[in-house]
């Protein structure tokens, strides 16, 4: 999961900006997009596929690739939410940002955020207004590295072991008062909108993962061994499968008036 600013920004753009709920089908893409699916396409296929297995055995973080890929225009970032203890409950973010006149004082662990070694900055939730619950979380830009910010052990994952995982600690960490992100108690929605838009992109890294094979799936000469150990994440990250059917749920029950 590369999450990068831009899809934070993107969020906040307006909705005409953001096409990927209505899209059906490729065709249906303006040319813009069209080109965006391609380069990603082809960068995928040229520079990270014939690496793919090695990135994975070493437990190394593409860094060449990335840079490339930074070349084509974004920054790697990252996208600190879940918290020990409630991942699934994001509005119980226990992570404060204090106002300290001109600037913001963070405290708290974030756990589990990707990229956290690689990343030249993240996007950080926590509460400034706790008797608010959710809606008194805001969300931050923090730059890396900064002062009090640590960052925990990296994770040996079963798969996607060519990005970082970690914990990112943070004990009286300052970060300028417009490092907000929008308005103070916007973060919970921002967070939501974030994971609505990249549920998208896990549903298709799921789908491509999706393979048929006998033995020779089984085997570590083949990619799809690979494969089915990066397969188990889709069902956790982002949102697990037991809380998309809630939202899913949710969703029907509000749109089709059920009880
Ligand atoms: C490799 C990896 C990368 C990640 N990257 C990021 C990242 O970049 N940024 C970030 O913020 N987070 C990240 N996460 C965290 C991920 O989003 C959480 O792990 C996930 O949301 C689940 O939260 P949890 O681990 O606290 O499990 P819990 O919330 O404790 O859930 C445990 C189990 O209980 C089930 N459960 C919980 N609540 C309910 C309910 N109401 N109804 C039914 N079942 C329920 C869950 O489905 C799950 O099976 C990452 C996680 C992993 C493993």
């Amino acid at each position: 999961m590369l999450i990068t600013f831009s899809k934070v920004i993107n969020v906040l753009a307006p909705a005409s900006l953001r096409q990927t709920r209505s899209i059906a089908s490729l065709s249906a893409l303006s040319d813009t997009y069209q080109m965006l699916y391609k380069t990603c396409r082809d960068f995928a296929e040229g520079e990270l596929k014939p690496n793919a297995a090695k990135y994975d055995r070493e437990h190394l973080y593409p860094g060449d690739a990335i840079k490339k890929m930074g070349e084509l225009g974004d920054t790697v970032g990252c996208f600190a939410l879940s918290e020990p203890g409630n991942g699934s409950d994001a509005g119980a973010a226990s992570t404060t940002a204090k106002d300290g006149g001109d600037k913001w004082i963070l405290n708290g662990t974030k756990c589990w955020i990707t990229n956290g070694y690689e990343s030249k900055g993240t996007v950080v939730f926590a509460t400034t207004d706790k008797s608010l619950k959710h809606k008194g979380i805001s969300a931050f830009i923090v730059p890396k590295p900064i002062k009090g910010l640590e960052l925990g052990k990296k994770e040996d994952k079963l798969g996607i072991r060519g990005s970082s995982t970690c914990s990112l600690i943070f004990e009286d960490c300052e970060v300028p008062k417009e490092n907000i992100l929008g308005q103070p108690g916007l973060g919970f929605k921002i967070a939501m909108m974030t994971l609505d838009a990249g549920r998208i992109g896990i549903a298709s890294q799921a789908l491509g993962i999706a393979q048929i094979l006998g033995g020779m799936g089984y085997v570590s000469d083949m990619p799809a061994e690979r494969h089915y150990r990066d397969a188990r994440i889709t069902e956790i990250y982002e949102g697990t499968s037991e809380i998309q059917r809630l939202v899913i749920a949710g969703q029907l029950i509000k749109e089709y008036g059920l009880n």
